[in-house]
């Protein structure tokens, strides 16, 4: 992919973490990987979303050195870089303070899985990981927080579960393109809204069946996924 389009996509999707109202002010980033040519692109810090041009994107390698670009990165680019490095499956990150899923990252508390709208997008409870330690935010912040989601995702699949919430501080989603990993804030954070909701009405409600998790999890993303639309073959 030429550098140009990825830094268009890059810019896009950060662009549609504002029109979802998933941030405000400079309280978020997207990433995107070209995993080929092994460079990131990556919203810089401290621009605004209203003046936020695709030229304004900044290019990075895998080990952080700019490529190109005026601006510097998103001060949160190690974190993204270091899932980058674990998750060779993915090849977008995304970071917001959204709302409701970043009440549950301060309550320390998973969103258990509640009905199959969470079960289409995250194959059991979203987890949360451990609090980042005092020496890991004086030793290196950003690279530690990247850190402390690998080591919650040493028994999980990052495909299947593509979000995470850092204790005491808010969500990282992914996926294998920026509008991906976009789509999986815009559901988390709705996720969590019911949840919250559901939790309030009924703090014993139950989780939904594990058959029924499976099933609506493999219809969209198993080998056999069905859900959506595909192209016929002719008979
Ligand atoms: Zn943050």
């Amino acid at each position: 992919m030429n550098r140009m389009k990825l830094k268009e996509q890059v810019w896009r999707a950060n662009m549609d973490l504002a029109k979802h109202n998933l941030v405000i002010l400079t309280w978020g980033n997207v990433s995107g990987c070209d995993r080929n040519e092994g460079i990131v692109a990556i919203k810089p810090s401290g621009i605004s979303y209203d003046e936020l041009m695709p030229d304004d994107i900044v290019i990075l390698d895998l080990e952080g050195n700019i490529v190109e670009g005026a601006l510097n990165p998103s001060s949160d680019t190690p974190a993204h870089l270091e899932l980058y490095k674990s998750f060779e499956e993915i090849s977008a990150v995304t970071h917001t303070h959204s709302e409701y899923a970043t009440i549950f990252a301060q309550a320390g508390r998973e969103i258990p899985c509640l009905g199959t709208t969470h079960a289409d997008y995250f194959h059991g409870p979203v987890p949360v990981t451990r609090q980042i330690l005092k020496k890991e935010v004086e030793e290196d912040y950003e690279v530690n927080t990247g850190r402390v989601i690998i080591e919650r995702f040493s028994e999980l699949n990052p495909l299947e579960m593509p979000a995470v919430l850092v204790a005491g501080h808010g969500p990282f989603t992914w996926g294998r393109t920026p509008d991906e990993a976009v789509k999986n804030s815009v559901a988390l954070e709705k996720v969590a809204k019911m949840a919250w909701g559901t939790l309030l009405l009924n703090r014993e409600c139950e989780r939904i069946p594990g058959y029924l998790l499976k099933k609506h999890h493999q219809r969209r993303h198993g080998p056999d996924a069905y859900y959506g639309q595909k192209k016929r073959s002719k008979e």
